[in-house]
């Protein structure tokens, strides 16, 4: 149940009155073959529980081994957030039973994590840059999954639940930041640029696919109100496993209004977690938060400790690939482009796609185009966030390529785009299936260029009189009787001969 519009308060009011602080929790799916305690593989998608063996559904008497590559794309992620790296960490076991957690807990990181005490400096939306501390990145495994049958796919109301244990044991990297404060009524939006300078970034050291869609990539949002000029922070909600960029915005600004017209009623904020709901961006009350005594947290004795060499740990910080941030400034010279135009691909979250594009053949001018308004409107519209769109680069560049050759029109390049979203295939295909080239065939175009003469006998004196400019009508008239299938150029050449 999502509250009323009368138990938010107007986001202005709410910061007038206080101050909002915040806290990221970012959950990162590692793209590593195995899982991160056994040698079960990690593919996304797999027919259920096909992906599982006796240590990750942990049957007694079996023992985990932690995976080194897990660890190492750990270490990176901790370097590039200039963090400190442990030279002996230990994993723990975090004590809970969930049904998607078939040992009872969780091997996790608790006092000792891998990486701790870095930051990642973010650009808002108007380049102001801001950095976020962070508090501490740790290794754990993945949950499986719960699939509620009947109802509305929650758990309430279902008639039964089952168990996809593929998920379980899937090597995490969690990353947290220290409270966020003073961010004020920008609060929304550096959650966002955080989350989005994270995800960029953790694409750069190739250590996940980072589709939020996928759940590989799950953001929870912590956030409460402190009455301004307190000395202390307010009790604090956490917002769970938020789906795209644009949610986590929505859900911080909901959650802000939400606390402040409980705090102004004289109310006070329950610490739990809470449920965003994508339809009308709200957010519902879930569990009552636990805190980290009711978890009997206690070293895994089942594991040695993590202990990297010292020689090791710099192989990798000097082997770490370009970051997102000094890569985009060497773009941004190569291209010659305005701040403000950089500043335009980022909001969009289009930098890497345009590069990529350009990359695979097309002009960045081009690819710059497509990136930020057609292909920017269809992420709008399907509400999901541009890289997650389904068409990749190599395709985008495959239909610039059509229109540089005269083969589609950027009107027929649209549809084609359309149709590879749809799923029907690449841009060849669609092509070929929607019968969208342009037509080449003069003797087709010149029998659509007579009809439309014919039934214009006035413009057709004008054009004789010199009025060439009037032969837009008929050049419009056989586009649209070839479905936007000639080349207008074309088009006109034959309509200037045949007046001629
Ligand atoms: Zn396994």
């Amino acid at each position: 149940m999502s509250a009323p519009t009368s138990e938010l308060m107007e986001f202005d009011d709410v910061i007038a009155a206080y101050d909002p602080v915040l806290g990221m929790e970012v959950h990162v799916e590692l793209g590593t073959a195995t899982k991160m305690f056994c040698g079960c593989p990690t593919a996304f998608g797999a027919e259920p529980n096909t992906q599982v063996c006796p240590v990750c559904i942990g049957l007694p008497g079996s023992l985990p081994v932690a995976n080194a590559a897990a660890i190492e794309s750990a270490i990176r992620v901790g370097l590039a957030l200039n963090c400190s790296i442990r030279p002996s960490s230990i994993f723990a076991r975090k004590n809970y039973f969930y049904p998607d957690q078939p040992k009872n807990y969780q091997i996790s990181q608790y006092d000792e994590p891998i990486a701790f005490d870095g930051h990642l400096d973010v650009i808002l939306a108007d380049g102001t840059p801001w950095r976020v501390e962070i508090e501490r990145a740790h290794m754990e495994e993945d949950t499986g999954k719960s699939l509620h049958i009947g109802g509305t796919g929650r758990i309430h109301g279902a008639s039964h639940s089952l168990l996809d244990y593929n998920r379980a044991g899937v090597p995490l990297v969690e990353i947290v930041t220290r409270p966020i404060t003073g961010a004020g009524e920008r609060a929304p939006e550096v959650a966002r640029a955080y989350v989005s300078a994270l995800r960029d970034l953790l694409k750069a050291l190739e250590v996940s696919d980072v589709r939020m869609d996928q759940g590989s990539l799950r953001c929870d949002a912590n956030v409460s109100l402190m009455p301004k000029g307190a000395a202390e922070f307010g009790t604090r909600t956490e917002t769970k496993n938020v789906n795209s960029l644009k949610s986590v915005e929505i859900a911080v600004r909901y959650e802000m209004r939400r606390q402040g017209a409980v705090l102004r009623d004289g109310g006070e904020v329950v610490q739990e977690t809470r449920h965003f709901q994508e339809g009308d961006g709200s957010t519902s009350a879930g569990r009552r938060k636990e805190t980290a005594e009711d978890y009997r947290y206690f070293p895994e004795p089942d594991l040695p400790p993590v202990s990297p060499d010292p020689a090791w740990i710099e192989e990798l910080r000097t082997t770490l690939p370009e970051l997102p941030w000094v890569r985009r400034a060497r773009i941004q010279q190569e291209w010659g482009v305005s701040d403000e135009v950089m500043r335009d691909l980022v909001n969009v979250g289009a930098v890497d796609l345009v590069i990529a594009t350009a990359d695979a053949g097309a002009s960045p001018e081009a690819a710059r185009g497509w990136w930020v308004s057609f292909l920017a409107q269809q992420a709008n519209s399907r509400t999901v966030d541009l890289a997650d769109l389904a068409i990749t680069p190599v395709q985008v560049a495959r239909i610039i390529s059509l229109v540089d050759e005269g083969k589609l029109t950027n009107k027929l390049a649209q549809q084609v785009v359309t149709g590879v979203l749809d799923g029907e295939g690449d841009p060849d295909e669609v092509v070929a299936a929607r019968g969208l080239e342009v037509v080449r065939d003069d003797s087709a175009l010149q029998q659509a260029v007579d009809v439309a003469l014919a039934a214009n006998p006035d413009i057709v004196e004008k054009i004789r009189g010199g009025k060439l400019a009037a032969a837009g009508k008929i050049v419009g008239d056989v586009m649209k009787a070839t479905r936007g299938q000639a080349d207008p150029a074309r088009v006109k050449e034959l309509v200037l001969a045949a007046c001629g």
